[in-house]
């Protein structure tokens, strides 16, 4: 499969509606992402988020409209080459009952127990490693992961992830604000030549992001700088 180390995407005229559903989830979305921008998907719960950034990954296809990563209508790829290029971040990350160790090198399997360590620190997650190292059994049968320390492991999972798409729904739910904002800052500064799509309901801390677009009831209505906005 061919890999494009970057990522650049276009929606045009999207629209999309859930089965058996009378009402479109997304209307007429209109949206370019170059390749290397940050941007921030900003509305309150219910408006189509988490929707939008499923049909990036192609768990739903829009009904109408043509969503065109680097150029190429997204169904033309092949599934793998897809998975290849984006590393999602869900809403609700998913522990495996494994090693810490495994449990991130699913993202990055080459990944050096050092590179581990060191993102876990980024994250601020090295107190995880106070026991047991990256042997630490996490999950079912081992180390119970509150909320906000799952979400930082798939934090930690899309910095070592290569693919040049990152998409986050909501990584910073449930942290303080200190935590949320060195995370931020932590995509800022280590996936500057990589796409990223971050989901949230607050506009708090997203400085970092090149543009903000704000979705209500399934549309954009506003976009701009965190400055403007
Ligand atoms: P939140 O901030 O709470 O995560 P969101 O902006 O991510 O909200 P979505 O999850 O995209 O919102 O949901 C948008 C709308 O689509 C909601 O009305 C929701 O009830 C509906 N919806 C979401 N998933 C499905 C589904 N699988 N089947 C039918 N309707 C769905
Ligand atoms: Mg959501």
């Amino acid at each position: 499969t061919e890999f494009t180390p970057q990522a650049e995407l276009s929606l045009e005229n999207t629209y999309f509606s859930y089965e058996n559903q009378p009402f479109a989830v997304l209307k007429n979305i209109n949206l370019n992402i170059a390749a290397g921008e940050h941007i921030a998907l900003l509305g309150r719960t219910g408006c189509g988020k988490s929707t939008l950034l499923q049909l990036l990954t192609r768990a739903w296809d829009p009904q109408q409209g043509t969503i065109k990563l680097n150029g190429r209508v997204l169904s033309e790829y092949d599934e793998a080459t897809l998975r290849e290029m984006t590393v999602v971040v869900s809403q609700r990350v998913h522990i495996f009952s494994a090693t810490l160790r495994d449990n991130l090198l699913l993202a990055s399997p080459d990944a050096s127990d050092k590179q581990l360590e060191n993102v876990l620190t980024k994250v601020g997650l090295s107190a995880l490693l106070e026991q047991d190292g990256l042997n630490a059994w996490i999950g079912d049968g081992g180390r119970q992961i509150s909320g906000g320390e799952q979400r930082r492991i798939g934090v930690a999972r899309a910095l070592l992830h290569k693919a040049p798409l990152i998409l986050l729904d909501e990584p910073t739910e449930g942290l303080d604000a200190d935590t949320e904002g060195q995370i931020l800052r932590l995509l800022k500064q280590h996936c500057q030549n990589k796409t990223v799509i971050l989901v949230t309901h607050r506009l708090t801390g997203l400085e970092t992001m090149n543009q903000i677009y704000v979705m209500d009831a399934g549309e954009i209505i506003e976009q701009g700088t965190h400055h403007q906005l």
